[in-house]
C-alpha cells in the first residue's frame, strides 16, 4: 500500500473532509462505504480525517473514524502534528482517552520539539494532559508477562495483567478502593500474585523516572499502587482475616471525630517511601503534606489525588466516605454528613461510623441552629442597612437637590 499524496483528494474524500467540519456523522458514515475514500487520506497540510475530527473536538466522528481503521500515528502533517496533539488542544478528555486506547504514541515530538502532553500544557488543557500522563497502556504492561533475557518466567504472570491494568488506570486513588479491587478478583487476592504485581509496579516506575521523557506523575501512580499492592500482600500473610482487616484498619476512625488515622499515615507512609528523593513531585507534595496534623484537612491522599489526577475541577462532585468513588448519593440517614456509593460501602464503614454518628449529627445541628439564628440577625441587620441605607439616600439626593437647585454655592476653585 503506497502512502496518500498530501491533498490528493477524490470528490468524495473531498465531501468527507467537509462533513467532519459540519460532524454529520451520518453522511461521515456513509462516505467512508464509498470505494474512492481512504480512511487515512491527506488535505493540502497532510491532515487526515481524524485529526480533523479530533481537533473539532466531536467525539463521535472519532470514533466512526477509528472503526473504519483510522491510523492514529499517522505523522504527515507539515508540523508533525499527531491526532493525539490535536486532540490535547481541542481540550476534550474523552477524545485524548480515545486516541490513547487507540494505541496514540506519548512520545513523538512536533516539529517544535513538543510531546501532545507539552502540547497540551502549552494552551492550558490541564484535564487533557493529565489523561495523557496518567494513561499506561495494556501493551507496556504486558511487556512485563513475557520472559526477558535469561529470564526463565515472565515477572507478570500473564493472567495477572488483565486484574492489574484495571487498578492501574482507575482514577481513584483511594486505598480501600483498590483493596476491593484486589479482593473481587481471586487470581490477585494472594500474596505470591501480589508480590510479583509490587515488583512490576516498582519497575514501572523506576522506568517512568529514568525515560529520557520523564514522566514523574506516573512514577508517583505506579510507585503508590505498588504500595497498596505489598500492604494486601503482607495482611493476607499474617493476618487471619487478610484484605477484611485491611480494609478495617484502614477504615477504622479515631474517636473524637472518624477520622481514618491508619489510613492518613499509611498514605503518607508510601509517599516518604518514594525512592526518586531529587523528583520535583515528591518534594511538592512533602511541602504541602508535612505541616499539616494528622486529623486535619488537606488529607494526604487528597494532596495525592490532586497532584496525580489533577482532580481539581471535580468539587461538587460528592466521594463515598468509604471507597472515594465519584457520583456516591446515598447519604448516612441520621448524622446527614457522611455520603456511600451504596449500602454495600455504608455497611463496610458502620462498624467505625456507628461511634460517631450521633456526635456528627448534633454537631451539624448544632452548626444549622447558628447558621439560622445568624441568618435572621443578618436579614435584620440587612434590613436596618437597607433603612439607613434609604435614609442617607434622601439626605444625599436632597443635599443634590439643593446644589443645583441653590445658586453656585460651591466656587470652583480654578476661577
Ligand atoms: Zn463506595
Ligand atoms: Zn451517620
Amino acid at each position: 500500500m503506497f502512502a496518500p499524496k498530501k491533498g490528493d483528494l477524490s470528490p468524495s474524500e473531498k465531501e468527507l473532509f467537509e462533513v467532519i467540519s459540519a460532524g454529520n456523522v451520518q453522511e461521515a458514515s456513509r462516505l467512508l462505504g464509498c470505494k474512492d475514500v481512504r480512511v487515512n487520506c491527506l488535505d493540502e497540510y497532510g491532515m487526515t480525517p481524524l485529526m480533523h475530527a479530533a481537533y473539532k473536538g466531536k467525539a463521535d466522528m472519532c470514533r466512526l473514524l477509528l472503526q473504519h481503521g483510522a491510523d492514529v500515528n499517522c505523522n504527515q502533517h507539515e508540523h508533525g502534528y499527531t491526532a493525539l496533539m490535536f486532540a490535547g488542544l481541542s481540550g476534550k478528555t474523552d477524545i485524548t482517552w480515545m486516541m490513547l486506547d487507540a494505541g496514540a504514541e506519548t512520545d513523538v515530538t512536533n516539529s517544535v520539539g513538543r510531546t501532545a502532553a507539552q502540547m497540551a500544557a502549552f494552551v492550558g488543557q490541564h484535564d487533557c494532559v493529565t489523561v495523557i500522563n496518567n494513561f499506561f497502556s495494556r501493551a507496556r504492561l504486558d511487556y512485563y508477562t513475557k520472559a526477558q533475557g535469561l529470564e526463565k518466567e515472565p515477572k507478570l504472570p500473564p493472567k495477572l495483567a488483565g486484574p492489574l491494568h484495571k487498578i492501574i488506570m482507575s482514577t481513584n486513588l483511594n486505598p480501600v478502593r483498590m483493596v476491593l479491587l484486589v479482593k473481587e478478583n481471586p487470581l490477585l487476592a494472594e500474596a505470591e500474585a501480589l508480590e510479583k504485581c509490587r515488583r512490576v509496579m516498582e519497575l514501572i516506575s523506576e522506568k517512568c523516572i529514568k525515560q529520557q521523557d520523564m514522566n514523574e506523575v506516573l512514577a508517583m501512580k505506579m510507585h503508590f499502587i505498588g504500595c497498596v499492592l505489598g500492604k494486601c500482600a503482607s495482611f493476607l500473610k499474617e493476618r487471619q482475616d487478610g484484605l477484611d482487616a485491611l480494609v478495617k484498619s484502614l477504615l477504622k476512625g479515631q474517636d473524637a471525630d472518624g477520622f481514618p488515622v491508619y489510613q492518613e499515615k499509611f498514605v503518607r507512609e508510601c509517599i516518604r517511601k518514594f525512592p526518586y528523593c531529587d523528583a520535583t513531585l515528591l518534594q511538592q507534595l512533602v511541602r504541602s503534606i508535612a505541616p499539616v496534623e494528622i486529623g486535619n484537612d488537606p488529607t494526604a491522599l487528597s494532596v495525592l489525588t490532586q497532584a496525580i489526577t489533577g482532580q481539581v475541577g471535580f468539587m461538587d462532585a460528592e466521594f463515598c466516605t468509604t471507597c472515594g468513588e465519584k457520583g456516591a448519593q446515598k447519604r448516612c440517614s441520621i448524622c446527614k454528613t457522611v455520603i456511600y456509593c451504596d449500602q454495600t460501602c455504608q455497611k463496610m464503614h458502620w462498624f467505625t461510623h456507628k461511634k460517631v454518628c450521633k456526635k456528627l449529627q448534633e454537631q451539624r445541628e448544632k452548626q444549622e441552629a447558628e447558621a439560622a439564628k445568624l441568618r435572621t440577625q443578618q436579614s435584620k441587620e440587612d434590613s436596618g442597612a437597607v433603612q439607613d441605607a434609604m435614609q442617607q439616600l434622601s439626605v444625599e439626593s436632597s443635599a443634590d437637590a439643593a446644589e443645583t437647585s441653590g445658586p453656585a454655592s460651591v466656587p470652583a476653585a480654578d476661577n
